[in-house]
């Protein structure tokens, strides 16, 4: 194997030999090479939009005295862009939670104000797809954190449970706080009655560039980096999230973030960046 290093040890054992060949990379290694993979995989997204809109664009250079075809073009030119946009913005978005210190603004937030929020910014998306959204559970909870970030975090799971879902049905958010192991949790819930995931395919949603279904992905505008950065926000918070789900059935994420607490000082404090 050329491009790898390989430890290998002899040893001599009573009736025989054993050759251990051990995989010795490093974890610098390793983590060169996830990067370059990332940088890969950005290469190849980037392409897709920017070879359409030059597809595109050299079409209306040659439609000249057909103003429906321009119409047509410019439209899907429109979309192809808007498309690009949303990937800079999340590739962006993920490569700042994959900083050393992805949690520089941190204040104590008002989980009514994240999930509120979330609900006006998936608004028109849900109505556009007649889904009915609903919030319920416990009021009054907080959390320390960034509130743009947890605010993104959660409307990346709203918006998917709603495109993953029938014209239709209905999308239910809740919250509430719960007990574990002596501490204290706060946990925000989306669920929908939608496609649902495969068990294969649950272990690999929240890696980069992950898509069960590209094309459905695409056509709804999906990056496939949504549940990564929400996987990146979760761990920047000291939370974690998880996922049931069942396939027809539908599915839930449960994104569960350390409580604050009155009476205990904000564990982190703002940064102010130069
Ligand atoms: P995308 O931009 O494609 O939605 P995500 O990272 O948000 O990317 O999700 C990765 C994949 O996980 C999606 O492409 C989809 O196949 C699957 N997925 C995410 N949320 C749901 C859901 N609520 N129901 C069914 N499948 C989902």
């Amino acid at each position: 194997v050329p491009t790898r290093e390989l430890a290998v040890r002899v040893s001599l054992l009573e009736g025989g030999i054993v050759l251990v060949i051990a995989d010795d990379r490093s974890a610098e290694t390793r983590a060169d090479e996830i990067k370059r993979d990332f940088v890969a995989n950005v290469s190849h997204e980037l392409k897709t939009p920017v070879g359409a809109i030059q597809v595109l664009s050299e079409a209306v250079e040659q439609a000249a005295d057909d103003p429906e075809a321009i119409r047509r073009f410019a439209g899907r030119m429109t979309r192809e862009t808007e498309r690009l946009g949303e990937l800079v913005q999340q590739i962006i978005e993920l490569s700042r939670l994959q900083s050393v210190d992805p949690l520089i603004q941190a204040d104590v937030v008002e989980v009514d104000d994240i999930v509120g929020a979330a609900v006006a910014r998936c608004r028109e998306l849900a109505s556009g797809r007649a889904i009915t959204l609903t919030l319920a559970g416990a009021q009054g909870l907080r959390v320390v954190g960034d509130e743009d970030q947890l605010t993104s975090a959660v409307v990346n799971l709203v918006q998917n449970a709603i495109n993953y879902s029938d014209p239709g049905a209905r999308v239910a958010m809740s919250t509430r706080a719960v007990e574990d192991g002596g501490d204290e949790f706060v946990e925000i819930s989306v669920a929908d009655n939608g496609i649902g995931i495969r068990a294969d395919d649950l272990e690999r949603i929240f890696e980069r560039f992950y898509r069960v279904d590209y094309d459905r992905s695409r056509q709804s505008g999906g990056t496939g980096l949504g549940l990564s950065i929400v996987k990146h926000v979760a761990g920047a918070h000291g939370g974690t999230v998880n996922v049931w789900s069942k396939v027809g059935q539908g599915s839930t994420f449960t994104l569960r973030l350390p409580a604050y607490l009155e009476t205990e000082e904000p564990e982190v404090t703002a940064l102010t960046v130069p």
